[in-house]
């Protein structure tokens, strides 16, 4: 058998194995570079490693900021608040009764296979709409904006954001971070990671004021120079998003992170749309 991968509509040819069909389309027309079979919850997986052109978007806005949350899954500058998914929420409960049950039953019999089953399932069902959930969030960024501005959350600032949304938490923040990474590449956008010391929640989004404290259970940032009062994520998020008009205008970079808070509050308001 010849070392080469074809693919057809609902087949592919893969060394050594030969011939296998599929339940899914497979992406006719491209030349894979490489192909792994996978499996996971008793199913058989295919994946593809193959290259794309540059689809350059019509962005709906130059510039905005991304803040990962505490409370939903993302609030961008521009006033819109991923929610996040909820259906998982059910699957969790049945989880956790299915391994409840899975206790009392004798390691190795029939049943508790079966049950082990059902976990694994439970598991992978979960997993994928969390995954879903991430996907649309990075692809509704590189798509829309030119420039994305997030944070730098490494292990000790997961720490500190200890109750981030759970389908970041899972997935970590590193998953976010590479999926936004190859889209705004095919997308035509830039990723701009904010300094892992910038505070972007302490910072008043208004005046530039920084707080000493702020506790994680206030939920409405209060300026306490200007009195600017802002849903928390909203402002941090318009915080990162002046970092790419300042970092990008030098000369009168001042004037422009003005100007764009100015944009900003035009149309702030928050929850203008919600994703599940
Ligand atoms: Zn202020």
């Amino acid at each position: 058998m010849d070392g080469s991968i074809k693919v057809e509509h609902q087949k592919i040819k893969v060394p050594v194995i030969g011939w296998l069909k599929t339940y899914e389309r497979l992406p006719y027309g491209y030349k894979p570079t490489s192909v792994t079979i996978s499996q996971k919850a008793n199913r058989w997986f295919i994946s593809f490693k193959i290259e794309l052109e540059q689809q350059t978007t019509d962005k709906l806005y130059d510039v905005v900021g991304c803040d990962l949350g505490v409370k939903s899954l993302a609030t961008l500058s521009t006033g819109l608040v991923f929610e996040g998914a909820k259906s998982y929420r059910k699957y969790e409960k049945q989880l956790a009764r299915l391994q409840y049950l899975s206790r009392h039953k004798v390691q190795g019999s029939n049943n508790w296979k079966k049950a082990q089953k059902q976990i694994a399932k439970l598991h992978f069902k979960i997993a994928n709409i969390r995954k879903d959930t991430l996907h649309k969030l990075t692809t509704y960024l590189s798509k829309n904006h030119s420039k994305i501005v997030i944070e730098d959350l490494n292990v000790s600032g997961m720490l500190a954001k200890r109750k981030l949304a759970k389908a970041v938490q899972d997935m970590g923040f590193y998953e976010f971070r590479r999926q936004l990474e190859y889209k705004t590449k095919l997308f035509g956008s830039e990723l701009i990671i904010a300094d892992r010391w910038f505070a972007s929640s302490k910072t008043c989004s208004n005046c530039g004021h920084k707080k000493e404290i702020l506790s994680l259970n206030e939920r409405v940032f209060e300026c306490e120079k200007c009195s600017f009062n802002c849903d928390r994520d909203l402002n941090a998020s318009i915080n990162l998003a002046s970092l790419a008009v300042s970092s990008t205008v030098s000369a009168c970079g001042l004037v422009s992170a003005d100007t764009a808070r100015m944009k900003q509050e035009d149309n702030i308001k928050p929850t203008v749309g919600r994703f599940e």
